[in-house]
């Protein structure tokens, strides 16, 4: 059942659902496509029209933020927890090792998806890595070729948002289950760290990163915007007979 929070059709799941859902996919063998909406995806959807049907387009879609649990709050219509690519794709990952399964990690900078690609296997035995691509490359038409000839069970697109949402809308005949992971490849390459599990469970994953990479510091002043835009929908709502 979808919810919808501000234009943006979420899938009301915890994160074991959410594995399961997308782990159901990965069995049935035909693709699917999985967003992580975080509040900067949903307020970008509001400004692009053409954006807001490839997320909602998509089969899964999936509270990245703290900003999208207030919002869902306020608006009277909850979603149960955060679900972020960083937490269900390791799942999937685990899932796939133990089927002997593929993924094929597509972005980042020209060494990243290797070397991610590495560390995964090093970290889940079994997994097998399909290939390989960085995210700048100029000509697609060799990779499509290869996604469509030799189609991995799992694609890994952290090509960073609204790029990764509209390929996968484009190449929704893909085969391959597919989720936009932003910068977790840059993660897996271990040269950007995750929050500590206890900044996570407070809620300050953003906080951590920032302190990491402070040319986020433009993006997430944005943040506040979403919270704005549901207290004033709310009173919108009421006010409806
Ligand atoms: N990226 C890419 N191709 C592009 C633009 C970005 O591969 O044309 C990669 C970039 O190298 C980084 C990721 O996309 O690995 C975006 O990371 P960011 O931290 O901005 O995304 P977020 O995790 O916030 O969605």
């Amino acid at each position: 059942m979808k919810t919808d929070i501000l234009g943006v059709r979420f899938d009301a799941l915890t994160l074991s659902e959410a594995a399961e859902a997308a782990g159901a996919m990965l069995d049935r063998g035909e693709g699917g496509t999985v967003v992580t909406a975080n509040p900067e995806i949903v307020l970008r959807t509001r400004k692009d029209e053409a954006y807001r049907q490839a997320v909602n387009g998509a089969d899964l879609v999936l509270a990245d933020g703290v900003g999208d649990l207030l919002a869902a709050r306020i608006l009277g219509t909850p979603l149960p927890e955060r679900v972020t690519g960083a937490d269900l794709t390791p799942l999937l990952l685990q899932r796939l090792a133990r089927t002997g399964g593929g993924v094929f990690l597509y972005g980042g900078k020209p060494g990243v998806a290797e070397r991610a690609g590495e560390n995964l296997r090093a970290a889940c035995p079994g997994l097998r890595i399909a290939g390989t691509e960085n995210g700048y490359i100029q000509d697609e038409t060799a990779l499509l070729r290869r996604l469509e000839t030799d189609p991995p069970p799992l694609l890994l697109l952290g090509l960073g948002a609204p790029r990764q949402e509209l390929w996968m809308a484009q190449n929704r005949r893909l085969p391959s289950v597919m989720i936009g992971v932003g910068g977790l490849l840059d993660v897996f390459a271990g040269d950007v760290d995750r929050a500590p599990a206890s900044w996570r469970k407070l809620g300050l994953e953003w906080l951590y990163r920032l302190a990491q990479e402070p040319r986020r510091l433009g993006r997430m002043s944005k943040l506040p915007g979403i919270l704005t835009l549901a207290l004033r929908e709310r009173k919108v709502k009421r006010k409806a007979p």
